[in-house]
């Protein structure tokens, strides 16, 4: 069975401790690669990689780090086929979403940054008579990324390429349940010649290989995404060692329908907001608010379509889901359903487990779910679920609408529907999230600032906010 390693200092290495984990194909249930299960002394070993090949790729100009970047990116694009395959097979995604999505996305995360550092310049401020204040940015040396499981290329690149674009040496652990890709990554990283010890790509558990990057004291910034839970154990253990912390977290995004919207636009829109890679993206809209004079409309036309969605192997092109992530996750999700019965919901689309044909029979796939008849503030409306389960609830004012799709403790994203555009600067500055879509959903421009308030984290990504995260400013002030 295939083992794969750690890439420190620009080689490929065993974990020191010489175990590893199972790494399991959702679609079948099945362990198919070990992955190492490094510790302590692994990422000491990357962080003093990193710590040594810090001067050196600070020092390079930003043209020349920027032409080793677009050629890591050129690297994926070279490759695609198998970083589409390995995505798809490490997280049970359809194999069409890891080829529309997830990997022209990493392709693009590394572009965007590579030329995005070429453009990045810093503040003056001149003091009439007085003097001059000029700004520095430097990169703050070794810097850690933690990402999860759900976009796994997406998201750890969307952290590596702006920390080593603004001349950070990274130590950058992915999701133990997904790490297929960022080891294929670890490939092209050797193969571009990127320098050793610039990028470390340590794998293992996030309570070993992680905590052990958020506790080293050389690791200067971490950068994570992930659960809420887990982002408040790293800053509490983070934050009294005053490292810089971004920290990008759950969510229980709202997705709010006026009667007036473009209805069929809409509808399409929504099936995917709600279902896209399992529901399981950060941004997906888990609870529906329909405006009361179109919610029977809304509820059968919707459950119509959702019973149509196919629920089958990630490869078959007709597949709209394929396999959540984890036994242990189908298990959450399906916890989830019976507390949403228990609470008084009524199940109006899927809610239950699939069994496929052999050898996919042990596979881990859900219905897509559609519940209604639940108060806005139980549980099933209040906690981050993270798979394809949405709830549908009426309601008659904006200022109803408003409590509602505020009252959880998240604040990533939210979804307006409405032909009003009063009403859609209204309600979208009324909403307590980092982000809002108005008649549409995911669409990115990747100079956007990305981040959520309240419990869904800490920080922005994207564009100047990531440069800025991964530099340190310094004034500098003279007389006259
Ligand atoms: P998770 O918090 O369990 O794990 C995320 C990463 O952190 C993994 O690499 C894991 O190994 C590591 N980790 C776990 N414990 C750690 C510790 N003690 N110290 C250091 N690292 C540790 O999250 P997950 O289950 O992989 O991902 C799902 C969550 O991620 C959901 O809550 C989802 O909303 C969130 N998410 C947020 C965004 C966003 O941009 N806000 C994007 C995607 C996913």
């Amino acid at each position: 069975m295939k083992k794969l390693q750690n890439y420190i200092d620009g080689k490929f290495h065993a974990p020191i401790s010489g175990a590893y984990i199972d790494n399991v194909d959702p679609s079948r249930g099945t362990v198919y690669s070990l992955i190492p299960d490094s510790g302590q002394e692994d990422i000491m070993m990357a962080a003093n990689a990193a710590k040594a090949a810090f001067p050196k790729w600070s020092g390079l100009s930003i043209e020349e780090r920027s032409k080793i970047l677009v050629r890591f990116s050129q690297g994926i694009e070279d490759r695609m086929d198998e970083f589409v395959a390995a995505e798809s097979m490490d997280n049970g995604k359809p194999v069409s979403l890891a080829r529309q999505v997830d990997i022209p996305r990493a392709v693009s995360n590394l572009h965007f940054f590579a030329t995005a550092i070429l453009h990045f310049a810093s503040e003056s401020h001149y003091m009439e008579g007085v003097g001059i204040n000029y700004t520095t940015r430097k990169p703050i040396g070794v810097v850690g990324c933690i990402s999860p499981w759900n976009l796994p290329l997406y998201l750890f690149t969307w952290k590596i390429a702006p920390a080593l674009a603004a001349g950070n040496c990274v130590v950058a652990k992915p999701s133990e349940i997904t790490p297929y890709t960022a080891y294929l990554l670890s490939e092209v990283a050797a193969e571009i010649g990127m320098p050793p010890g610039v990028l470390n790509i340590v794998h293992g558990l996030g309570s070993n290989a992680g905590d052990a990057i958020v506790k080293h004291p050389d690791i200067k910034a971490i950068s994570f995404t992930g659960g809420t839970a887990t982002g408040a154990y790293i800053a509490k253990t983070a934050g009294p060692m005053f490292k810089k912390l971004s920290l990008e977290l759950g969510g229980k995004n709202p997705n709010i329908i006026f009667a007036d919207c473009d209805f069929d636009d809409m509808l399409s829109t929504t099936v995917r907001s709600s279902f896209a890679n399992q529901g399981q993206i950060c941004l997906c809209g888990s609870r529906i608010f329909i405006e009361r004079p179109i919610y029977d409309k809304f509820k059968i036309a919707f459950a119509e379509k959702v019973s149509r969605m196919k629920v089958g192997i990630p490869s078959d092109p007709n597949t709209k889901q394929g396999a959540v992530v984890s036994k242990d996750h189908m298990e959450k999700v399906m916890s989830y359903i019976a507390l949403a019965k228990e609470e008084g919901g009524s199940i109006v689309a899927g809610g239950n487990q699939v069994t496929l044909e052999a050898p996919y029979e042990h596979g881990f796939y859900l219905e897509p779910t559609v519940i209604e008849g639940l108060s806005f503030d139980c549980r099933t409306n209040q906690e981050e679920i993270f798979g394809p389960v949405v709830t549908l609830c009426p309601f008659d004012t904006e200022e109803e609408v408003l409590k509602m799709a505020n009252s959880t403790q998240y604040g990533l994203a939210a979804t307006v529907w409405t032909s009003d555009l009063k009403r859609a600067h209204r309600v979208a500055n009324q909403i307590h999230s980092g982000i809002v879509w108005v008649n549409s959903w995911l669409v990115r421009d990747l100079r956007t600032p990305f981040g959520g308030v309240k419990s869904s984290g800490v920080g922005r990504e994207g564009g100047w906010e990531a440069l800025k995260f991964f530099t340190e400013p310094k004034n500098i002030f003279i007389k006259n």
